[in-house]
């Protein structure tokens, strides 16, 4: 069950909601926005008793019980689509975002040109890694502070945000102090300290499915980062482990569209990832229109064939422009359906 307060409840009149659910045998659980408070009430068994009486509490706006073990982040509990506003760019909204760049920060020269020209193309955020997830423990580990610096160069040079991982809840403070957007790696998605952490970065987090990740695990992923504090999470399907090794990972293009029934948090699609293979980009990148993502986010590298990590799948600026000229009109297409539900909901 979850509880809104009133806006501007004060703090005695919460702890005696707060109190009442205790007096039933549940455990409490509160999150303070800028506005109001939500106070989510953990425990088991029949809840009806302790929602009709905390209903009729004068301070309490809402309750509702949430069927599904994610609470914060389901939709029976937000039913209207979340929007995330980072670098004053409204992620979930009714704009189609792009964010690009390459797999790792390299150098200035690199960074300097992949951001602006991604920016030329219309893409909203820079994307690369600072601190990067490698298999191998010889391979390319990242800049890290210095690949933040680098970042920030570049945002003052376009006017990009900026969306880089981050692996450890060490390093949180850092990448929050340069970062816009926090990325969390496929293979940290359960890392529940870091998710922890998280909750009090004051940053909005995109939460990277794992590859052997069920959309279930994904949504209580998110709601750790949300029930810590933070609501402001975004969901990015990049494919998923599967037999066929014909492309890196399997797209579970449904995700998206099942993450949309589920979820209010908006959910974009990492078409290189997913894929491996930089042919495929532009087809994925479609689907991804046209299922509803709210957006993309998609490795662009000046020079893929000299990049230290995911070349293959890196698509060069003149074949990036081509693909944003080519999703044009499906992105308009997506535009006039997302009227057509807020039309709707008024
Ligand atoms: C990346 O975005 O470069 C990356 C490492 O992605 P993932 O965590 O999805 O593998
Ligand atoms: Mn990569």
């Amino acid at each position: 069950m979850i509880i809104s307060m009133k806006r501007h409840s004060t703090k005695e009149e919460i702890d005696q909601v707060c109190e009442r659910i205790r007096d039933f045998g549940y455990k409490v659980h509160s999150i303070e926005g800028e506005e109001r408070v939500v106070i989510g009430v953990v425990g088991m068994g029949d809840v009806t008793a302790c929602l009709e009486s905390v209903e009729a509490m004068p301070q309490v706006e809402r309750a509702v019980r949430i069927s599904a073990p994610y609470k914060f982040v389901s939709r029976e509990f937000r039913p209207a689509k979340t929007q995330v506003v980072a670098n004053g760019v409204e992620i979930g909204g009714d704009e189609f975002i792009v964010m690009a760049g390459p797999c790792s920060v390299e150098n200035e020269k690199q960074i300097l040109e992949a951001a602006e020209g991604v920016a030329a193309c219309g893409a909203k955020f820079l994307r690369g890694g600072a601190f990067k997830p490698r298999t191998s423990p010889y391979d390319f580990q990242g800049l890290e502070e210095e690949g933040l610096k680098l970042l920030h160069k570049a945002k003052q040079a376009t006017g990009l945000g900026i969306i880089t991982e981050v692996m450890s809840d060490r390093d949180v403070e850092l990448v929050a102090s340069y970062a816009d957007i926090l990325q969390i790696g496929a293979r940290n998605m359960q890392n529940f300290s870091l998710l922890k952490t998280l909750g009090r970065c004051g940053r909005p987090v995109l939460l990277k499915r794992g590859m052997s990740s069920t959309i279930k695990e994904l949504l209580m992923s998110a709601e750790y980062v949300v029930a810590h504090g933070n609501s402001d999470v975004i969901l990015c399907e990049r494919g998923i482990r599967t037999f066929e090794t014909a492309t890196r990972n399997t797209c579970d293009i449904t995700a998206v569209a099942l993450l949309n029934e589920l979820t209010h948090l908006p959910v974009i699609l990492d078409p290189s990832h997913a894929t491996g293979k930089r042919s495929l980009v532009p087809a994925l990148s479609r689907a991804g229109v046209a299922i509803g993502a709210d957006g993309l986010i998609v490795e662009v590298h000046p020079h893929p064939d000299k990049a230290v990590s995911d070349g293959a799948q890196s698509l060069d600026l003149p074949q990036f422009a081509k693909m944003m000229r080519d999703l044009e009109p499906y992105v308009k297409l997506w535009k006039s359906s997302r009227e057509a539900v807020a039309a709707v909901a008024v």
